[in-house]
């Protein structure tokens, strides 16, 4: 049976954050899609109005590193987003013990990663949710990505105890500190903790709590000064941390080359103010230095 007139259901590809994402095939294109069925719950008639009007704009984003949201539409009482179809996604890559990645490869997905992101803030989207298993490898190695713009329209994934464990970790100090008002600096803090898990292949900062996270982030770049983070005291949930150092970026990624190492220490800026922005990290010498990105079609991918 079709869904919609046009979609035929083949298996469940997995259970996300809000809800369940199934392989289908399009008819009309002969495309295999990915359908993600997003349960609407109590909010229904609240949502659909703001939601499908915000879901209009995603649909006309058009960029080769952000995955392309081909229909929505209501069904059943879910919403349901169907997507281009992707073969695996960066955390697998990261993952997979028989793949070798070069400096020039690890250079080249972290710049498809920035470059998608860049288009988002161009837009004035925040991500907020950014991960290696968000962003989604397609056949030809091109990185995009996904569930952009999801987080401000179905609320901030989380609700759910396994995804919260792992979206903790690529936080940035003002969200574990309770901001209330936040921008793109949240994303750019995310992007460099997926730079640090590229580079060392294990993720940067693993707090198994938010008070642990900060405790994390500290232990390894130092408790913040105020003159580095004036307003910090500020924040809402605010609590004094035992004052500890910054150890050496060399030593918090050993394989890093100077210009990586100069690049991941601007994206893990305190101040959120200060902090690098996603397209001045694209102008870093990082990108135009050597090894150059490796051609995305030449990428290693899991078998
Ligand atoms: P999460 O909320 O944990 O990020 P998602 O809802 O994004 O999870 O996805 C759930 C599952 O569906 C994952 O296994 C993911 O790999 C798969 N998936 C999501 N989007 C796509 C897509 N466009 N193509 C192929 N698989 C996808």
């Amino acid at each position: 049976k079709k869904v919609a007139d046009r979609y035929l259901k083949r298996e469940i590809l997995g259970e996300g954050t809000y809800g369940v994402v199934y392989k289908a095939i399009d008819t009309k294109t002969g495309q295999t899609v990915a359908i993600k069925k997003i349960r609407l719950g109590k909010q229904k008639e609240g949502v659909n109005f703001t939601a499908l009007r915000e879901i209009k704009l995603l649909k006309e984003i058009r960029d080769p590193n952000i995955i392309e949201l081909i229909d929505a539409f209501p069904h059943k009482g879910n919403l349901h987003l169907v997507f281009e179809f992707m073969e695996t996604d960066l955390e697998a890559v990261i993952r997979d013990p028989n793949i070798f990645l070069s400096p020039g490869d690890i250079k080249s997905y972290f710049q498809m990663t920035l470059k998608g992101l860049a288009v988002c803030h161009k837009k004035w989207v925040l991500h907020r949710d950014m991960k290696p298993n968000n962003l989604l490898i397609g056949s030809n190695g091109q990185l995009k990505l996904a569930d952009f713009g999801l987080a401000r329209l179905f609320g901030s994934p989380g609700r759910k105890f396994t995804h919260q464990v792992f979206a903790r970790w690529y936080r940035a100090p003002e969200l574990l500190f309770g901001a209330k008002q936040y921008g793109a600096g949240v994303d750019v803090w995310a992007a460099g903790c997926i730079f640090a898990e590229l580079l060392n292949r294990r993720p940067f900062l693993q707090g198994d709590s938010d008070i642990d996270q900060l405790g994390k982030i500290f232990q390894k770049l130092g408790t913040p000064t105020h003159s580095q983070w004036p307003d910090l005291e500020w924040l809402p949930d605010f609590v004094e941390y035992s004052s500890q150092i910054a150890q050496p970026w060399r030593k918090l990624c050993p394989t890093a080359s100077d210009d990586a190492l100069d690049l991941l220490s601007k994206m893990f800026t305190y101040d959120p103010r200060v902090r690098i922005s996603v397209q001045q990290a694209l102008e870093h010498r990082y990108f135009t230095s050597v090894p150059l990105p490796t051609d995305p079609a030449k990428l290693p991918r899991p078998a």
